[in-house]
């Protein structure tokens, strides 16, 4: 029988353990007299000292194959669709179904029901799905002074992608106060799974906000990265495992990613000791999104320009789509650092993947990604999408994870 190595990646505490190199005998004395194993390794990974021992424990007492839970973690990039009776489904931008009290009631009672489908579903760091928000940029803006709410501006963002009316910019910003607290409290309360919470990055806010007052987008982003940064420090005392940016305008304006927008990134991570991460796609899979994707060619190489650079940078994962897009895989190589939430459920289809998709996806990244760094995770958010299908697919994701994780496990 061979067993094959990994490292193991203990929930608890964070900090990184002795890994023992490729080739040392097995940790565990009893184990390696009984004369069956050998051990082999997999690329980039080893065996480890300590906790690492309860993966041969786990072996002898549960039988084969045992499948180690700290392997190929599942996430979601955060979006998840509201419920009818809560808002129009269906919209990237819909319209609350309640009022007041009751609507504040409801978004709680949404948050629930989706930290049970993706507990239940298996996923294993949890978000709660934005149901509080009904944009994920906008969302933040509201609760920021300095922003006229009735001085809306025609922009047309991710570079002329789609026009749309934005707020506009005409003092100083501000927070006016914690903006999420409220929530990430309530959602802390109700799981005890590692829980992830999603901000919008400070390019992407330039790029959904019109400008009246800081002249430059360069300095507008330093601004949002700071309140950023203060609202993501609360969060993380809040509980909060994993704080993630959202910058789809990564993809679009490269030159500028590399000259501020990993600079403000940075910024707004500052002083953070949970995970941070970037999530960098290609968009919802709305109309507007799908037809943009039709004009970039057979590959998609726009994550070479800035991988180099957000390699070298202090954030710790990086989200990408990679299910059924064009991007070629081999540029996950270039990210070497970091650790990968691979797309590997396609947002932009009403067809749920079948576990062995989602498997042969996560197979395909491990080619470049050694499995110890890799996240499998969804490309985007699901809101915009049916709420049966976001189901079905949470469901995929965790099984084909599942599948993987018990091949790397152990084979005989
Ligand atoms: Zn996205």
């Amino acid at each position: 029988m061979v067993l094959w190595g990994f490292r193991y990646l203990a929930p608890e505490p964070r900090g990184r353990l002795p890994v023992i190199p490729c080739g040392t005998a097995c940790a565990s004395e009893s184990i390696r007299n009984t004369g069956i194993f050998q051990l082999r390794r997999l690329p980039g990974c080893g065996l480890q000292t300590g906790p690492g021992r309860r993966f041969w424990v786990n072996m002898l007492r549960h039988g084969y194959p045992w499948e180690d839970p700290a392997m190929l973690e599942t996430t979601i990039a955060g979006s998840l669709p509201k419920p009818a009776w809560l808002a129009e489904p269906e919209k990237l931008w819909p319209a609350w179904r309640l009022e007041g009290a009751e609507l504040e009631r409801g978004k709680r009672d949404a948050v629930l029901v989706w930290l049970k489908e993706q507990e239940d579903a298996g996923v294993d760091i949890v978000s709660n799905g934005e149901q509080f928000r009904s944009h994920f940029v906008h969302g933040f803006l509201e609760h920021i002074d300095g922003i006229d709410w009735q001085r809306m501006t025609k922009m047309g963002i991710r570079d002329d992608r789609y026009v749309v009316d934005v707020p506009t910019v005409t003092g100083p910003v501000q927070r006016k106060g914690p903006v999420h607290a409220e929530e990430v409290r309530f959602t802390r309360r109700h799981t005890r799974h590692r829980m992830k919470f999603t901000l919008p990055g400070p390019m992407t806010i330039c790029d959904t906000i019109a400008d009246a007052h800081y002249g430059r987008r360069a300095d507008m982003a330093m601004a949002f990265a700071e309140l950023l940064n203060q609202e993501a420090l609360e969060l993380e005392a809040l509980g909060v495992d994993v704080i993630q940016f959202d910058e789809p305008a990564f993809n679009v304006f490269m030159d500028d990613v590399n000259d501020w927008g990993i600079v403000a990134l940075q910024r707004a991570a500052q002083g953070l000791r949970c995970k941070t991460a970037v999530h960098i796609c290609y968009g919802y899979g709305i109309e507007a999104n799908v037809e943009w994707k039709k004009t970039l060619g057979s590959e998609w190489r726009q994550y070479e320009a800035i991988f180099p650079a957000l390699n070298q940078s202090r954030i710790d994962q990086v989200s990408l789509e990679c299910a059924n897009s064009k991007v070629p895989l081999s540029l996950l190589g270039l990210l070497d650092s970091k650790e990968i939430m691979v797309g590997a459920i396609d947002v932009a289809s009403l067809d749920v993947e079948s576990p062995e998709q989602v498997s042969s996806t996560i197979d395909a990244a491990l080619e470049f990604v050694d499995c110890e760094r890799l996240l499998p995770c969804t490309n985007c958010g699901m809101a915009p999408l049916p709420r049966d299908v976001a189901t079905g697919k949470l469901q995929a994701l965790a099984d084909g994870a599942s599948i993987v994780r018990k091949r790397l496990s152990v084979s005989v």
